[in-house]
């Protein structure tokens, strides 16, 4: 059986990537960006007033005047004032373009007004409250790299930079297949022996948060209903995920069927628990399979640690650190699997650190417990005792 670390290795050396396309900048929050976004302007784009006050020329205040009569007021948006008569000053606001014979600015807080004339009460530097044109960038310099995700911080910049739309890397076609006939839709009434089906809706869920619009289907317990439709996805997805029908059970025909279907399968079992019969196929030259075991808590597990790892690197997100928290009770696990156990986090503020308290609930089928816990703990295998205090790495999945 495949350990955790080679699946992981077989998953991500599969990475594809779908092309480009140009969107709005607020529809493209979550994407990744495909080209890089340059200043149209040197930022600021002129010397700019930072603080609301007067703007008085320096030599005046050196040579030992302190009372300067307001010339002319100047709003934020006026065009700047160029000519300004010695020892006087102009009443000016944070955003205006500062230009001519001001050279420094000096905020209200540091003056007395009275009829008319400011006195200065506080020291003034040459320069100061004035933030220069192009301090921050140059035009033509680089304000936002390729691979960035979209988020507040790059719309902001786009949208001073006057990028109202944006190259990003496309997303796969993505179709979710559940499989089980005692699986009926979430708004019928289920018989006694039926529940509803869950999985599609959490596997649609996470990847909407990456902006993937995923279709569903549904997939009887009938090898020839379901060879017939994972023949048909084959022809228009990039990205096919099967949740159930995995396992040894005498109705689990996906396995079969994907291999009938041409798909090549990497992997059909991990050591691993929860969900041991993973697998992992591609077929044609860019299409990729993942086939998560039906148990709810299973399907999430296989989620975290495979499929968005997956998604994410072959979207070139940048490679953020692996998380890591400390066990924070012993724990003893005797399978030589990799044991994924439930946890909830919580920060130690003082130390930084992050730990772990386990919440092991009933197994792969509790999904309950996914709601009070918020990450899995990889505790490997080839040990049986994981001590209070020892780090591990973490899946969180909180939002
Ligand atoms: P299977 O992998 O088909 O043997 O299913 C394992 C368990 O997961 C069974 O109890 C199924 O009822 C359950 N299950 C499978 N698919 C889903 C689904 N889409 N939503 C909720 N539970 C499921
Ligand atoms: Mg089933």
């Amino acid at each position: 059986m495949l350990p955790v670390a080679e699946a992981e290795r077989i998953v991500l050396s599969h990475a594809r990537s779908w092309g480009q396309e140009s969107l709005p900048f607020l529809a493209a929050q979550g994407r990744v960006l495909a080209e890089d976004i340059r200043a149209d302007r040197d930022l600021p784009p002129y010397d700019r007033v930072t603080m609301d006050g007067i703007a008085i020329r320096f030599a005046d205040y050196e040579a030992g005047c302190r009372h300067f009569p307001v010339e002319t007021t100047q709003a934020a948006g006026d065009p700047p004032v160029t000519s300004l008569s010695m020892n006087a000053c102009i009443e000016i606001m944070t955003g205006a373009a500062i230009a001519g014979p001001a050279d420094a600015v000096v905020p209200y807080e540091h003056l007395q007004l009275s009829a008319g004339v400011a006195q200065i009460n506080e020291p003034v530097r040459k320069g100061q409250n004035i933030h220069r044109q192009g301090q921050d960038k140059r035009r033509g310099d680089h304000v936002i790299p390729v691979g960035k995700v979209i988020g507040p911080a790059e719309i902001s910049m786009a949208a001073s930079v006057g990028k109202s739309v944006l190259l990003v890397k496309k997303l796969p076609r993505t179709v979710i297949l559940s499989s089980g006939d005692e699986l009926v839709d979430v708004t019928a009434a289920p018989l006694p022996h039926q529940i509803r089906r869950s999985n599609s809706y959490t596997l649609q869920a996470a990847l909407q948060r990456y902006g993937i619009e995923a279709d569903l289907r549904h997939l009887p317990d009938a090898p020839d209903v379901i060879l017939r439709e994972i023949k048909d996805c084959l022809q228009s997805y990039d990205l096919m995920l099967l949740s159930g029908g995995v396992s040894m059970g005498k109705f689990d025909y996906i396995p079969q069927a994907l291999r009938d279907a041409g798909v090549q399968i990497h992997f059909d079992k991990v050591r691993q628990r929860p969900g041991k019969p993973l697998q992992f196929g591609t077929f044609g030259n860019q299409g990729v399979v993942f086939a998560l075991p039906g148990n709810p808590v299973s399907t999430f597990l296989c989620l975290q640690r495979y499929v968005l790892p997956w998604l994410e690197h072959s979207l070139g997100f940048p490679g953020t650190t692996a998380l890591r928290a400390r066990l924070e009770t012993t724990v003893h696990f005797e399978p030589d699997l990799t044991y994924f156990m439930q946890v909830k986090t919580y920060q130690d503020e003082v130390a930084a650190q992050q730990w772990a308290i386990p919440l092991q609930g009933q197994g792969s089928g509790d999904f309950a417990n996914l709601l009070d816990a918020n990450a899995f703990l990889e505790l490997p295998a080839g040990q049986n005792v994981f001590e209070a205090g020892d780090v591990f790495r973490l899946w969180y999945y909180g939002f």
